[in-house]
Formats: structure tokens, C-alpha cells, sequence
């Protein structure tokens, strides 16, 4: 059976980026939220665009404190708000009020703080020793014209949105987004739209709300394609129609060993070729990983489609999503390669925890800081069909193949989901 590094090298390299020609657009800046870039942004100014002050306070040409007396100045009838051209030099030997983003005047090269001064008339006393051009945000300080501001393949969050309209940059070329499909299989299942009384040996759908859900938080359009029996012609007709309308499928169920697990066979007689068919993981080893061109196809990228199969156990679809899918759609979507991984980082467990250690095995929890460190709370029930156990849960911890018992008190590796 592949390990789980071994499955996600596999996955990740099935993967091809989308082009940055075909498979992108053009959006308002604003629209452009949790996207990624398709292109270098240069900056089209100077950041700051001309020398200002980083605080309310009094401008000075620092070389004339070398012949004042008690450092008390004359200040200038002037004074220089934001958003005012100023075209006078600072005469020497004395200083200008001057306000947080106001322009500098030639000649003052330091401002000294407004809390750090006196006012007595029209003098200024300070009260500390000024240190040479502090408090001065100087032109193309934070960057330069025609540098890059942003490269391809960053993902669009709040702070870069800011920075990129800070240089004035109206609209960006970003990727599409990825389109998934999601079916759930199994002849239990009932879909959440139902009115029907719940029979007794029915559930709920919920894999195909979670995932859809995951598939939106991942930045890409989730299509669902409901709930499907395990009947082979009816799974096979469904999954040529996901296949052919979007750059992934996630499948949940019917990957496992018994009599009606019918994902693998009906891949295979599409043509597909299977990459992944087991995943030493505790929860979600039944993984299905395929790669194949549609009969029939109507999205716009050229590539092939990928497909997962996965558990239909609710956590343990998740998992799958949490632990592949995820880089693979960040991959597909063009971000650079920091997103195509988990991101990891060491907590101490509150609790023991345990693994018969056959498999890489993750169990969910919280993960809190104490005092300042990171704190893992491991839930009391790890069942993979017990989603109700998972709520709030924001970090795996990871045991390793043959890693049985992780002490509480102890360090844990702990994934952040
Ligand atoms: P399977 O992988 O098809 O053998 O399903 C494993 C377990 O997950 C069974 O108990 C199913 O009833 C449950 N299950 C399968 N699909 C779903 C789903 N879409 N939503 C909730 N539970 C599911
Ligand atoms: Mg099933």
C-alpha cells in the first residue's frame, strides 16, 4: 500500500497547472478576493510617492541642531496636512508643523514627534535628541515603480487586494477557478432536499454538503451532482456527466471492498488510468485516485480530468480533501507550490493519543494557545463515521506508521485543517 507521502508525490504530479493564457481572467480588483494571480504585478508607483512624515509633528533640517541653543527652534507660519503640495524649502534653522502623510519640504530632512515636543509661542522646544531622518517615509521606500508587487501564482487574501490597490492596479489577470464535481454514492442514502420520512437504514446525504463546503473554501466551484445508488449504470451515466463538466470529480462511497463498490470497476471501463487504489492513512485508506480524458467534454482546459474516490464515511471523505485534494485543486489553480501542502507545526497534546500504528493515522481536535503555545485537545471519539465528533475540530494530529502512543504533555506534529 502507497504511504501517505508516497500518494501525495503521486497526486501532485498528476497534476498540470492551469495555463495562464486560456485558463484565465480579467476582474475588477475587488472581485478578485481569495484568487490567484495569473501574472506578475508590477507596481506602477513609487511607494510612498514622495517623502512624508510617519507622524504629527514639527519638521527639521537635522545639521542645524549642531548650532541651537537648548533645542529650541522657530517655527514657520506653514503648516503641511496631508494632501498638500508644499513648495516652499524649509528655511534654515527652523521647523514646520507637519501631519502624518504630509509632504516633506526640501531642506527638512528628520520630523520630530509632536508628543516629544513643547509648543512655547512660536518656538518649539524638544524635549529629546532627535535621531537623524527618523519619521520620514521616504519615496519608493516600501517600492519602487516597475518593481513586482506581486508575483504569479499568490493567492488574493485581504492585505495583498490593499497592497495591490495601493498601486493603483484597478483590475489583475487571475486563474478560473477550478471546477469540481461532487457524487455521493450508496443505496442508503437519502438527499438532504428530500421530504420523505427517513426509512429505517437511511441517512442523510451530509458528504455531499461537507464537500461541496470544502470545495468552496478551496476557491473553486463546486457542482454537485447528488445522490446516486449503487447501481451501475445509473453511477456510470453520472460519473461521464461529472467527468465531463469540470477539471476534478470527488466521488464518496463505493470504493471500498464489498459487493457494492462499483467506482474502481467503472473507472476502468471508462479507460481511466488508476494511479492510487489504497493509502496507508487511518481514516480514509480507501482512496481512488484516476486520471482520464472525457468522451465528451465541455469545460474549457485541454488536460485531463482527475478523479478521487473516496470513503463514505463522512470524516473520512473529509480527510481525503484535507490531506490531497486540497494541494491538488491549489496546484490545478496555479498558486505557487507554499499552498499545495498541509501546513504542520509541533503542539503539545492535553491528552494521550494513540494509534495501532500500521497506518499514518490523524486524529482531530482543537488546537488552542496556552500561555502563548501551541495546544492540541484531541476529541474523546475517533469514530470516521461520527461527524458530529469533528465539530470544531481545526488540527489533525499525525501519528506515524508505527508510532503508537504520543504521551500527553508531549510535543505532537499537528496539521492544520
Ligand atoms: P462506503 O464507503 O460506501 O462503504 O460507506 C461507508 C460508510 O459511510 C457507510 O456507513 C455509509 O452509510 C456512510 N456514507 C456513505 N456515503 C455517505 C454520505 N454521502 N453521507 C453520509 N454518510 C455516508
Ligand atoms: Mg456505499
Amino acid at each position: 500500500m502507497l504511504s501517505v507521502s508516497e500518494a501525495e508525490k503521486i497526486i501532485l504530479n498528476l497534476v498540470k497547472p492551469f495555463d495562464p493564457e486560456i485558463d484565465s481572467e480579467i476582474l475588477p480588483l475587488a472581485q478578485a478576493i481569495a484568487r490567484v494571480l495569473a501574472k506578475d504585478i508590477k507596481s506602477e508607483l513609487d511607494i510612498p510617492h514622495w517623502d512624508n512624515s510617519a507622524m504629527d509633528g514639527y519638521a527639521l533640517r537635522f545639521a542645524d541642531l549642531d548650532n541651537i541653543q537648548d533645542l529650541r527652534l522657530p517655527i514657520t507660519s506653514d503648516e503641511i496636512p496631508a494632501g498638500v503640495a508644499i513648495a516652499q524649502t524649509l528655511a534654515k534653522g527652523q521647523c514646520v508643523r507637519i501631519f502624518t502623510g504630509g509632504m516633506l519640504p526640501d531642506g527638512a530632512d528628520t520630523v520630530i514627534m509632536q508628543e516629544d515636543t513643547e509648543r512655547i509661542d512660536n518656538f518649539l522646544q524638544l524635549k529629546v535628541n532627535p535621531t537623524q531622518g527618523e519619521y520620514i517615509r521616504h519615496k519608493g521606500e516600501f517600492i519602487r515603480s516597475g518593481a513586482v508587487l506581486l508575483s504569479a501564482g499568490t493567492k488574493l487574501e485581504a492585505t495583498e487586494i490593499g497592497a495591490l490597490a495601493s498601486a493603483r492596479c484597478q483590475q489583475v489577470k487571475v486563474y478560473r477557478q477550478p471546477k469540481v464535481a461532487i457524487i455521493s454514492t450508496g443505496n442508503e442514502l437519502v438527499s438532504l432536499d428530500s421530504s420523505q420520512p427517513l426509512q429505517l437504514g437511511q441517512i442523510i446525504d451530509s458528504n455531499l454538503c461537507a464537500l461541496s463546503a470544502l470545495v468552496t473554501q478551496a476557491g473553486a466551484i463546486a457542482i454537485p451532482f447528488g445522490t446516486v445508488r449503487d447501481d451501475k449504470t445509473e453511477l456510470e451515466a453520472v460519473m461521464q456527466k461529472a467527468i465531463a463538466s469540470a477539471d476534478i470529480v470527488i466521488s464518496t462511497g463505493g470504493v471500498s471492498v464489498g459487493d457494492y463498490d462499483y467506482v474502481e470497476e467503472l473507472l476502468e471501463k471508462m479507460g481511466a488510468d488508476i494511479h492510487v487504489r489504497a493509502v496507508a492513512i487511518k481514516p480514509g485508506k480507501p482512496l481512488t485516485v484516476a486520471s482520464l480524458t472525457p468522451a465528451l467534454k465541455v469545460t474549457e482546459s485541454e488536460g485531463k480530468v482527475l478523479y478521487f474516490g473516496v470513503p463514505g464515511n463522512p470524516v473520512s471523505a473529509m480527510m481525503s480533501f484535507w490531506r490531497f485534494i486540497r494541494g491538488a485543486i491549489a496546484k490545478l489553480n496555479g498558486a505557487n507550490e507554499t499552498y499545495w501542502y498541509p501546513q504542520f507545526i509541533q503542539a503539545i497534546a492535553t491528552e494521550d493519543l494513540h494509534s495501532q500504528g500500521r497506518r499514518e493515522t490523524y486524529l482531530w481536535g482543537k488546537l488552542t494557545y496556552q500561555k502563548g503555545k501551541p495546544v492540541f485537545q484531541p476529541v474523546s471519539n475517533y469514530s470516521s463515521g461520527n461527524l458530529i465528533s469533528a465539530i470544531g475540530a481545526n488540527a489533525l494530529a499525525v501519528l506515524r506508521v508505527n508510532q503508537t502512543y504520543i504521551a500527553a504533555g508531549d510535543e505532537a506534529i499537528v496539521m492544520i485543517i
